[in-house]
């Protein structure tokens, strides 16, 4: 009976130990299944993650490639020689000699007494040029030569008898007037109006204060109206300064000056406002 018992035991532990192995083994196989499942999904999702990038990529960049060296080259081609080719004969504007018989190149020649600056501040010395001659070609001496304006423009100052200059003219030439040649040249300030002044004429201005001037346009002849001139000569003065500026009465070197004609004297001559160089400076760069 306790063999048959032992027998018995036996049988069940070993059926105990079965079982237990058998759900070992399950568990195993199921883990080692459910890992082998998940690394081999991995690659899988990669690869499907590569596969979409490399579909969408390709598409927007032919879409833009066309369009962008399409469009510009058309517009830099076209309108860019059209409106040099316009503008510049709109400025080539003529400048005249102030002398009638003499050629800007010819001016040079008849320098009488040249361009000789005070320091600031100061009347001495010569703010302008003097043009004079002997023996020319069509008259022995330079008085009565028919003087011209240099450019167009209005009348800034016109004077009878008044010292120092006697009979005078003053022109105003707006910046937006003058030939680039003298803006690029003279180093203007935009906006600034060339003035230029012809004095000791033999007789009174026939031009009114504010009068327009075409360049080329008489003014008068050669005297020697003014302060203390000997022998006649065309006294010949260029500034730039504000614009619109007008010299309504001006004077000095004389015992009946006003304290106006004293005021706008030096406004020109020695305040500074109007910056005087030398004409020949203007004219040379005008000779070829
Ligand atoms: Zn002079």
């Amino acid at each position: 009976m306790s063999l048959i018992k032992f027998l018995i035991h036996v049988i069940l532990e070993a059926m105990k130990f079965w079982t237990c192995s058998l759900l070992v083994s399950v568990i195993l196989t199921l883990t080692s299944c459910l890992s082998v499942v998940s690394v081999d999904e991995v690659p899988t999702l990669e690869l499907t993650r590569t596969a979409t990038t490399f579909v969408n990529f390709p598409t927007p960049a032919p879409l833009l490639l066309p369009t962008l060296t399409a469009t510009p080259l058309p517009p830099t081609s076209t309108p860019v020689p059209s409106p040099t080719l316009v503008s510049l004969p709109k400025k080539a504007i003529q400048l005249h000699s102030p002398l009638a018989e003499h050629s800007i190149e010819q001016l040079f020649d008849i320098v009488s007494s040249p361009y000789d600056p005070p320091p600031p501040g100061d009347d001495a010395r010569h703010q302008g040029v003097d043009f004079c001659y002997y023996h020319g070609e069509e008259r022995d001496f330079i008085e009565g030569e028919i003087i011209n304006a240099i450019l167009s423009g209005k009348v800034a100052s016109s004077q009878a008898g008044k010292f120092p200059y006697g009979n005078m003219v003053m022109l105003e030439t707006a910046y937006n007037e003058l030939p680039e040649e003298i803006i690029l040249g003279l180093d203007i300030q935009p906006g600034e109006s060339l003035y230029h002044l012809y004095a000791h004429l033999q007789e009174a201005p026939k031009v009114a204060l504010g009068e327009r001037v075409e360049g080329g346009q008489t003014l008068g002849q050669v005297g020697k109206t003014g302060y203390n001139i000997v022998v006649s000569h065309l006294h010949f003065e260029t500034r730039f300064g504000p614009p619109s500026t007008v010299f309504k009465n001006m004077a000095r070197y004389y015992a009946d000056a006003t304290q106006e004609e004293l005021d706008t004297y030096e406004f020109w001559r020695t305040s500074g406002t109007f910056r005087h160089f030398d004409p020949m400076d203007l004219f040379s760069l005008f000779v070829p």
